[in-house]
């Protein structure tokens, strides 16, 4: 399984890809249609929002399907705005996916706060506090479940708890949670998101779950007025397919935490100088983001895609950017340092075999950029 890219999508899990076609053929109806045919697409998607919610403890009246993470974190904002005073601000870490961030300081502009990064990439649950006793107005707390570029886990539930404590409205960011850690919990959460396509299921469905959140679609009633358009069943019948065998059948990942771990000491004595972000703090086990000692990172990625090896820069999302991924700036790396983050991330089916032929591949990628290299010095960092 040379596909290490898993924190930007994961591959259709097979279930899901069956459900998504059965669904399509069969289920093709416009849920809002008073026939029985539709009748039965709105009752299968009342079905997975009740084996979901059931998975996350919550009520199922809270889950709103929505077009996927982004959507989801956009819409916590504007909703928000639209009823916190306008003295109100929002605290948020120095970690957050754009679709927090942004949407943050597009919806409350300069009444936005961010927490300082501690250079492990968590952030102390002690500032939020010190934060919170300053009396400001606070409409909101966002702190990600875990890093997306880094894996490092925030201390949420710790946060939940404070929030719940203080009156606080906590959105917790929880995309990158299915399927790779236990979820218990993250119903203390005011609000949480998913996207199917980070479990195994398809793109473009996700959900928002919280009390009193709608999306910032509008222009039906679909989703009890929350969410303006016609439903995706194929979608959602699918993501419920992935939900089952990927995240509700709870999987044993005791074991997985040591193959990373077996494949970050094999890169240290590859590559001394190799510089690992968040060893010391609990990550998703799946994840290793690190700064090569030489080679820009594109180069390393376009290398190992040559050799049938995925991997990432940072994040999906800031690899066509120039301005850096958030953890790089939340930590202050330097230009060139961004440049030589390179991140990988395994899914469960992943084995020693696998991750050992990726480091297997770093070493000839880097042969062959020494090789290429007309100034093959290493870079100190
Ligand atoms: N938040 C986090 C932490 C993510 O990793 C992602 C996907 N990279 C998103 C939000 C956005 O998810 P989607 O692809 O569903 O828009």
């Amino acid at each position: 399984m040379p596909y290490f890219d898993n924190n930007a999508t994961t591959p259709l899990e097979p279930g899901a890809q069956q459900a998504l076609i059965n669904a399509t053929k069969e289920n093709w109806a416009n849920p809002s249609s008073p026939y029985r045919s539709s009748a039965q697409v709105r009752a299968a998607i009342q079905k997975c929002r009740e084996s979901i919610c059931s998975t996350l403890e919550v009520d199922p009246d809270l889950l709103t399907f929505t077009s996927g993470a982004t959507e989801a974190n956009n819409s916590i904002f504007s909703n928000l705005a639209k009823y916190a005073s306008q003295s109100a601000r929002v605290l948020l870490s120095p970690f957050e996916h754009p679709s927090v961030s942004e949407a943050a300081h597009f919806w409350f502009s300069d009444r936005v706060d961010v927490l300082s990064a501690l250079p492990n990439g968590t952030i102390s649950t002690d500032e939020i506090t010190e934060y919170l006793k300053q009396g400001n107005q606070t409409a909101l707390v966002a702190v990600m479940a875990a890093s997306n570029e880094s894996g490092v886990i925030q201390p949420w539930r710790e946060i939940a708890q404070l929030c719940k404590t203080n009156g606080i409205p906590y959105h917790c960011d929880s995309t990158q949670l299915p399927g790779k850690e236990d979820l218990k919990d993250l119903s203390i959460c005011s609000f949480q998101v998913a996207s199917a396509h980070k479990f195994g299921g398809p793109k473009g469905v996700g959900w928002l779950v919280g009390e009193g959140s709608s999306s910032l679609v509008v222009g039906g009633a679909q989703e009890k007025g929350r969410r303006g358009g016609t439903e995706n069943y194929p979608a959602i019948s699918s993501a419920c397919s992935a939900w089952k065998t990927n995240v509700k059948a709870a999987i044993d990942v005791s074991g997985l935490i040591g193959l990373r771990d077996k494949f970050e000491e094999q890169m240290n004595n590859l590559f001394p100088g190799i510089k690992f972000i968040g060893q010391e703090v609990p990550r998703l086990w799946n994840t290793s983001l690190f700064i090569m000692p030489h080679h820009e990172n594109l180069k390393w990625v376009g290398k190992l895609d040559k050799f049938g090896f995925q991997v990432s820069t940072g994040s999906a999302c800031s690899t066509m950017k120039t301005g850096g991924s958030p953890i790089a700036i939340a930590l202050g790396l330097s230009n060139a340092e961004t440049q030589r983050l390179i991140r990988v991330s395994s899914f469960q089916s992943h084995t020693q075999n696998d991750w050992h032929s990726l480091a297997a591949a770093f070493k000839q990628a880097s042969d062959e950029l020494d090789g290429e290299s007309t100034d093959s010095s290493v870079i100190s960092l």
